[in-house]
C-alpha cells in the first residue's frame, strides 16, 4: 500500500460517522461498554492531507485523565478548550470549531 492510499483510507475512517465542525475539524463519538463517554476530535494537519486527533472525555475518572464538561450534546458544546498534542488549539461551541 503506498502512502497516498493509506492517507485516503485514514481519511475515510475519520469522516465516517463524524460530524463536520468546520475549519478542517471533525468530531466522532466514542462508545465504551454501550455508553457514550468521549469524542475523537480530528483535524487536518497543515499538509492538508493527513489527520491528527485527540480524545476528549466528558465521562470518567478525573484522576485518570482530563474530563471535559459536556455543556450541550446537540449542538455540541464542550468546555474548556481543546489543545491537541500538535499544538492545535480551539473550542467546540454550538457544533462549530473556533480557534483559540
Ligand atoms: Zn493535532
Amino acid at each position: 500500500m503506498n502512502e497516498r492510499r493509506a492517507n485516503r483510507d485514514e481519511d475515510a475512517w475519520w469522516r465516517n460517522g463524524s460530524t463536520d465542525l468546520g475549519d478542517g475539524h471533525w468530531s466522532k463519538p466514542i462508545v465504551l461498554d454501550g455508553e457514550h463517554v468521549a469524542f475523537i476530535v480530528s483535524h487536518l494537519k497543515p499538509d492538508g492531507v493527513t489527520m491528527c486527533w485527540s480524545t476528549v472525555f466528558f465521562k470518567g475518572d478525573e484522576k485518570k485523565r482530563p474530563i471535559w464538561t459536556l455543556v450541550s450534546m446537540d449542538p455540541l458544546t464542550l468546555s474548556p478548550s481543546i489543545r491537541c498534542s500538535c499544538g492545535d488549539h480551539g473550542f467546540i461551541t454550538n457544533g462549530k470549531w473556533a480557534r483559540a
